[in-house]
């Protein structure tokens, strides 16, 4: 009979770990998508975001700020996109939950406009489309 496979966050080397607090680990992505690609993961293992406690999620946000700073300092990136991917849906495929801090660079993709939207290519593009759903409440202004 197979072993369970251990989780890959909770079994990670220590020489991978490049910043770390009292809850939270920091580590390169293993397949980074820009150059500085970061996870941040809470030391204990849980599957979900949504599960972690208030403590936690305060302690990855206050690491991933650091990291971002030192990201700033070693890449000199012009933005970050950060992200969870929450559940198999959403495209988890380790069940320990991380946040991607991902540094962008001008010109990485022709036209970076909508971001994370480009998870779903058919809708990135919506700067020329109207609103589902009104913008703003224009009250009875008129024209
Ligand atoms: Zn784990």
């Amino acid at each position: 009979m197979d072993k369970p496979t251990p989780c890959t966050y909770c079994s990670l080397a220590q020489a991978r770990i490049v910043e770390e607090s009292a809850l939270s680990i920091a580590f390169k992505d293993a397949f980074p998508v820009s150059p500085g690609h970061t996870l941040i993961v809470p030391r204990r293992h849980t599957a979900s975001f949504f599960d972690l406690t208030l403590q936690e999620r305060e302690d990855m946000l206050s690491l991933i700020a650091r990291i971002k700073h030192k990201l700033q300092d070693e890449f000199n990136p012009q933005g970050f996109n950060v992200g969870v991917n929450e559940g198999f849906a959403a495209g988890q495929t380790v069940m320990h939950t991380s946040m991607h801090l991902i540094p962008r660079y001008k010109g990485d993709v022709p036209d970076p406009r909508g971001g994370v939207r480009w998870l779903f290519p058919e809708k990135a593009v919506f700067w020329d489309k109207k609103p589902e759903e009104p913008m703003q409440d224009l009250g009875d202004a008129k024209p």
